[in-house]
């Protein structure tokens, strides 16, 4: 198992987390099984999603605010409860199968760290099962 630091700058942002994922698994010395990726907040998600238009990140953004906005007819008094209602929407682990040694992800896939209610410092668990 391996701890890796992901530092958001913005209340939400979308960070690219698949480079350290990658060298987890080469680390692990195994070339096949399944890595298994997981948000230990309660205000932040894993997903999965296009790399190739920038875009796609902000328009991903734009639409869960619009799906989930802040409201004052939430009760949690943090503040924050749009964040912790979208962390759970977009969930908050992701398994992926590995194959000589390199991640299996589609041609436009990354693997996305979903922060909901930045600037922080996060957290993202990785654990490798060889097989
Ligand atoms: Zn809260």
């Amino acid at each position: 198992m391996k701890i890796i630091g992901v530092r958001s700058i913005k209340r939400e942002q979308i960070l690219d987390i698949t480079p350290q994922v990658q060298e987890f698994v080469a680390e692990s010395g195994h070339a096949s099984g399944l890595v298994a990726v997981y948000c230990p907040h309660t205000t932040a998600g894993l997903s999965v999603n296009e790399n190739a238009d920038p875009d796609v990140k902000d328009d991903m953004l734009v639409s869960l605010k619009t799906l989930i906005p802040r409201s004052p007819e939430f009760k949690h008094a943090e503040g924050n409860a749009d964040a912790h209602i979208k962390s759970v929407v977009i969930g908050f682990s992701q398994v992926f199968m590995v194959e000589d040694g390199k991640i299996l992800l589609g041609h436009w896939q990354q693997i996305y760290f979903m922060e909901f209610d930045g600037p922080r410092d996060r957290e993202v668990w990785l654990k490798f099962i060889a097989g």
